[in-house]
């Protein structure tokens, strides 16, 4: 399970300023050599030749695959005063992502629709998209990762309403299982307006592309 430390400076700066926050994982650091190891165990135990020259470095190379997808990126969050008072729906649709299910160590992969109500604060918006990419680098189930990119944003920006909705094709339901290829999960996280006001919710899905 991804976890996430909340640490380093939060809502400092200048009066009226840009605020960061930093987010680092509180994930433990990789062992890329017993993962190695353990990958090498796991063909063996696959009835796999290992000693082939074509699996000699697989076992390396899978585990460094592995690091990679579960150590996430420092997230950097800088949000700035809503000087403009701009208060209609910001939106970003169609961010890919892709994940791990935990369940099954097989990649679910899809996009991301992220809208919020601003109300103090307005965040960058390919910030929006690296806080998904942020908690999608771990062992995930999309519910979790949903509601955890709502709740980093709604914790920081304290918006109005905070949206997030994704859709995602799991390997684990297509490549194997039910065999079900092309079937999409969708998962939402509302918010604020967004959870309490039909209106405002009804915006959402209607301009992020959704029925509903
Ligand atoms: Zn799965």
């Amino acid at each position: 399970m991804t976890s996430t430390a909340w640490m380093g400076t939060r809502g400092a700066g200048p009066a009226g300023g840009p605020a960061h926050l930093r987010l680092l994982p509180a994930v433990a650091p990789v062992d890329v050599e017993a993962a190695a190891d353990a990958v090498r165990a796991l063909l063996v135990a696959l009835g796999q030749d290992v000693t082939c020259e074509h699996l000699l470095d697989t076992p390396r190379r899978v585990a460094a695959a592995y690091a990679e997808l579960l150590t996430p990126e420092p997230l950097v969050l800088t949000t700035f005063p809503n000087d403009d008072r701009y208060d209609e729906l910001v939106l970003v649709r169609d961010v890919p992502f892709r994940s791990l299910c935990e369940h099954h160590l097989l990649p679910f992969h899809g996009v991301a629709h992220i809208g919020y109500l601003p109300d103090q604060r307005i965040v960058g918006l390919s910030k929006l998209a690296r806080v998904v990419e942020h908690f999608a680098r771990g062992l995930q189930v999309q519910e979790r990762l949903t509601r955890q990119v709502a709740n980093c944003l709604q914790h920081n920006l304290h918006a109005k309403g905070v949206a997030v909705v994704l859709e995602a094709e799991h390997l684990c339901m297509s490549l194997r299982g039910v065999r079900a290829t092309g079937t999409t999960t969708t998962t939402s996280a509302l918010l604020g307006l967004h959870r309490d006001h039909p209106e405002t919710r009804a915006e959402f899905f209607a301009l992020a592309g959704l029925r509903r």
